[in-house]
């Protein structure tokens, strides 16, 4: 049995863009314990590439943005959500640009590009690393700051509610409050508890429980998952959005690994899809061809690659000045030189991949979720703005709104908490053994990657969804049987999240009768007349 322990008025679970930018925020009037799972820049963030989007440029306007993102989101935005997100945009972005981030700039303003879905140019952008920029200019200032303590490779386990309190475990949901979290110190193998009088979930995405991704192997659904066992409201899993554009690599090099993402802003840019035979396709499939929107794309390239047996579509951008396409591209560039394409002389062969969760921890305008003192912001939340599809460029910016929104309730609500309850147990794993058999983590991973790809991801059918459900069900079951027996490690948590997410998407997508945005479905091919969010909520925690 552990009994290490820590308090502080709030706990935040991951380093990205959004746990990062809450954490600034909430130290001007709190202190704050940041728990991240490998160094702190490892994140979906820092692979961000195309950038921010945000109404900076004269001729563009709230409504045109506002417009944009309900027309991507397939008449399942929440309006007054996506308001918010662009008319609180322009300020979090001169938020980032005062604690250091150098944004490109062209004639003494921002460089505004063109990205797919954006009537207007105004995707805010540092070349073509816009996530590494932020990430590292957030680091160094919370790094400077006294009253927020960084702790690396440590994993949180699951929330503390009043479910690990023997006394209040019959409590109703409506009631449920949470104290912090159980977190693994991934070095010396030993947990502690973070009492906490408010919590902030920022946990990113779940690309990771599919077979091709672009998400980094950070990205395995944690906070979903434990926001699940928890009993807080989920919804919307059933949106996955493929990119439509990864470098294409040969499937046995996949596992774990991330595929590398060619940027929204290379179409934007004037890159052209075609079949390996050099044909255009994208006129059959919408009238704004290559800057139709995410889901149409992938689904084209998808319908393609089915009819023609190959593996990958090509990206061709060799038509622009070769020199315009390094200045643009030199991630890009130097990335596929290295694998043996001068993007500059030949097509870039690629194929859509898992790459970023519309839905999540459902939360409100402050990004409270439906337990008390969680809270909730970046790619794990559903906060109402993408609906059934995220326009390109605007989950950055859905993040820092929110954590600035986080800090503003926050405020009120320190003042009027009490003091973290004081009977939360320490974590007991006495009776549990250390892991010798780790076969099983490494073939269920496979599995439900594999799964998930070949039956719940572009083009969905109840027969397909409910094959994956079985399989899921069975590694559900191994995987918690082994956690029963076990001494926790971090593979063993991530799989536990993998298979919970995996479980909630199917769950999610069997509910939505009707194919919408990023879910499309073979037994429904229509809208349905009502448009409304899938809710999963674990009544049972
Ligand atoms: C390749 C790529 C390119 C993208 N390009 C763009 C773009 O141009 N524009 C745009 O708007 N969006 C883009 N996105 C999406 C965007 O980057 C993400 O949605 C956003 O960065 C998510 O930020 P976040 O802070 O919510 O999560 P993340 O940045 O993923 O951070 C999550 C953090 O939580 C930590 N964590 C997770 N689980 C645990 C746990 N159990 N315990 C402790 N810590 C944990 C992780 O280690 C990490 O620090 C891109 C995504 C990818 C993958």
């Amino acid at each position: 049995m552990s009994n290490s322990s820590i308090k502080t008025d709030v706990l935040i679970i991951g380093s990205g863009i959004a746990g990062l930018f809450a954490a600034l925020k909430i130290s001007e009037f709190a202190d704050v314990v940041l728990v991240t799972k490998k160094d702190k820049n490892e994140s979906n963030t820092n692979y961000a590439q195309g950038g921010i989007a945000s109404v900076i440029s004269k001729n563009d306007s709230f409504d045109k943005h506002i417009q944009d993102t309900l027309i991507a989101g397939a008449g399942l935005c929440n309006e007054k959500m996506v308001r918010i997100m662009v008319e609180e945009g322009p300020e979090r972005i001169k938020d980032l640009i005062e604690i250091g981030t150098n944004f490109s700039k062209k004639e003494g303003h921002l460089d505004l590009a063109l990205e797919g879905g954006h009537s207007e140019p105004r995707i805010v952008h540092a070349k073509d690393l816009t996530g590494k920029e932020i990430e590292s200019a957030l680091v160094t200032k919370v790094n400077s700051l006294k009253n927020i303590k960084v702790i690396e490779n440590t994993i949180a386990i699951d929330l503390i509610t009043e479910h690990n309190i023997k006394q209040l475990r019959a409590s109703t949901l409506q009631n449920r409050t949470c104290w912090g979290a159980y977190v693994l110190d991934v070095k010396s193998g030993s947990v502690i508890k973070i009492s906490s009088k408010a919590t902030l979930l920022a946990t990113g995405g779940v690309g990771q429980v599919y077979q091709h991704t672009t998400n980094p192997q950070i990205a395995t659904g944690d906070g979903i998952a434990m926001s699940y066992r928890a009993g807080a409201k989920l919804a919307n899993m059933e949106f996955i959005q493929f990119h439509p554009t990864s470098l294409y690599k040969k499937s046995s090099e996949f596992f774990g690994e991330q595929s590398f993402l060619i940027s929204e802003a290379v179409r934007g840019f004037g890159g052209k899809l075609l079949t390996r035979n050099g044909f255009e396709f994208m006129s059959k499939y919408d009238e704004r061809k290559e800057l139709a929107p995410r889901d149409i794309v992938a689904r084209a390239i998808d319908s393609e690659l089915k009819k023609s047996g190959e593996e990958f579509v090509l990206l061709d951008i060799t038509h622009k000045n070769s020199d315009e396409i390094k200045s643009h591209f030199p991630n890009i560039y130097e990335h596929c030189l290295k694998l043996g394409v001068d993007i500059t002389k030949d097509p870039i062969p690629v194929v859509p991949a898992a790459h970023y969760s519309c839905g999540g921890v459902k939360v409100d305008e402050f990004a409270r979720t439906s337990l008390k003192g969680l809270y909730a912001c970046g790619e794990v939340t559903m906060t109402g703005v993408h609906g059934a599809n995220r326009l390109a460029s605007n989950s950055l910016l859905e993040a820092v709104v929110f954590a600035d929104r986080v800090a503003l309730d926050l405020k009120m609500f320190l003042k009027e908490q009490q003091d973290i309850f004081s009977e939360i147990p320490d974590w007991d794993d006495s009776g549990t053994l250390t892991a010798d058999e780790n076969v099983l983590i490494s073939h269920n991973y496979k599995e439900v990657k594999t799964t998930m790809w070949d039956y719940v991801s572009i083009v969905r059918s109840n027969q397909r969804l409910e094959r994956a459900a079985k399989r899921i069900h069975i590694i559900y079951e191994e995987v918690e049987d082994f956690y029963k027996r076990t001494k926790v490690f971090s593979e063993l948590l991530e799989l536990r999240n993998l298979v919970a997410c995996a479980h909630i998407i199917i769950k999610s997508a069997l509910q939505r009768k009707e194919s919408r945005g990023l879910h499309f479905t073979l037994d429904y091919p229509d809208l349905s007349e009502n448009a409304e969010d899938t809710i999963i909520q674990n009544v049972n925690p």
